[in-house]
């Protein structure tokens, strides 16, 4: 059956993300296809999502305003496989607190028993590139885009953490829901979109 896509295109990097889904659908075969979401109806329509990164606390006031939060939420909890970039990992996290400002009153979605520190590793000029590995899902080597980049700081038992950079983790997974710290969307390698695809196909097909 074809594969309904989306990503949440409340804020932050729709379009590369958009491109990459295209790139990794056509190199794998698969029959689906991938548009841009911001309703609460065309939510409820899809077989997987991904959340951009950009800026949590907006992406959070604007979903929540427009009823999509909820229906997201409910989406996520009856098996939607999600991939959240960044911001996107933020908005699924339980808890998230910035590294200069302490707690933060974000609407979030509560999908990931993990704890967040937001823009973990500096501001903007503090962005790096770097060598990330996320063997157990077999992408041994992945260039890791950071941009005012979370880590997480905490993880409850049911979190298996696929990648670790500099003794912090910028990388997990629970069951079909997938968070990153970096931003695979601005790399020329989309192993991850096709690991991710799969895991959306597996499912429907
Ligand atoms: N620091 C941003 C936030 O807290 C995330 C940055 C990003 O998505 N590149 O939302």
């Amino acid at each position: 059956m074809s594969l309904n896509v989306g990503i949440l295109a409340i804020q932050g990097d729709v379009q590369e993300n958009l491109l990459s889904v295209k790139s990794a659908i056509d190199e794998l075969g698969i029959d689906g296809k991938v548009t841009a979401v911001k309703t609460p109806d065309e939510i409820s329509q899809l077989d997987g999502l991904i959340i951009p990164g950009g800026e949590s606390t907006t992406i959070g006031q604007l979903s929540l305003v427009n009823g999509s939060l909820k229906v997201l939420k409910e989406k996520i909890e009856n098996g939607m496989p999600v991939l959240g970039i960044c911001a996107g990992m933020i908005m699924l996290s339980k808890t998230a607190n910035d590294r200069v400002i302490g707690k933060t009153d974000q609407p979030l979605l509560d999908i990931l028993d993990i704890k967040l520190e937001r823009n973990s590793f500096g501001r903007q000029r503090e962005s790096f590139e770097a060598n990330v590995s996320m063997e157990s899902i077999n992408i041994p080597k992945f260039n890791g885009v950071f941009i005012r980049a979370p880590s997480v700081s905490d993880v409850g038992s049911d979190i298996e953490i696929l990648s670790k950079f500099n003794g912090r983790i910028v990388a997990v997974k629970k069951g079909n829901v997938i968070g990153t710290s970096f931003h695979p969307e601005l790399t020329e390698d989309i192993s991850l979109h096709k690991y991710f695809l799969n895991l959306v196909n597996t499912l429907k097909n």
